[in-house]
């Protein structure tokens, strides 16, 4: 199922521009002494929709954008498979400096990075957010487990947004079972996308 929204720029806005340029630059925890580039995020604050992710790898470091490697690329084809696409959507991770060796983002790294995943937050105050991997999807739905809750929407009571987690699309990599799940699971986004927007 396509979900139809009205076209929206891929511009970034002032304020979101001034915000990526206040992450880039940032030491509050140790990840920033290895970085090529920052990766704030990316996509239009004119969207319902905000997906997270975890953290950058060699590509995304390499050009300061999230999703450009491997993973990203069946990104496209999921956001693709129901009419979205990256400029119709904003994108980000809960670090925005790459951990070393691709290592799993520590709490004290993702506690250090929430002031500005908090910040976009506010500044795109989306409808929904689509957790990638279970980094993101523990701090909207702490102590659950990814297999139960995956492709399963929660609003959230604190401020009535829809938290929509889903699997990392980098577990199709090596996974091809995970395709279908992932592509199943972004149906069912769909879904609840258009009953948000009617
Ligand atoms: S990961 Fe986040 S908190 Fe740590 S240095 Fe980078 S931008 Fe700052």
């Amino acid at each position: 199922m396509a979900y139809c929204q009205t076209a929206v720029s891929s511009d970034d806005s002032p304020l979101l521009s001034d915000l990526h340029r206040q992450i880039d630059g940032c030491t509050r925890c140790a990840l920033s002494t290895g970085v090529t580039h920052y990766v704030p995020g990316m996509g239009t604050e004119k969207t319902d929709i905000m997906i997270i992710g975890e953290g950058p790898g060699k590509n995304e470091d390499l050009k300061g954008l999230p999703f450009v490697g491997a993973s990203g690329k069946f990104l496209d084809v999921l956001l693709d498979s129901i009419g979205l696409s990256r400029d119709r959507v904003y994108i980000t991770n809960v670090v925005k400096c790459r951990p070393p060796e691709n290592r799993d983002p520590k709490e004290e790294e993702i506690l250090a990075c929430n002031a500005w995943l908090e910040a976009q937050i506010l500044l795109i105050n989306p409808k929904i957010i689509v957790t990638l991997g279970r980094f993101s999807m523990a701090k909207f739905l702490p102590g659950v487990t990814i297999s139960k809750v995956h492709g399963q929407p929660k609003r959230r009571a604190s401020d009535g947004r829809i938290i929509f987690p889903c699997y990392h699309p980098a577990v199709a990599l090596y996974n091809g079972s995970m395709r279908a799940v992932l592509l199943e699971d972004f149906t069912r986004l769909a879904t609840v996308l258009s009953q948000i927007s009617s």
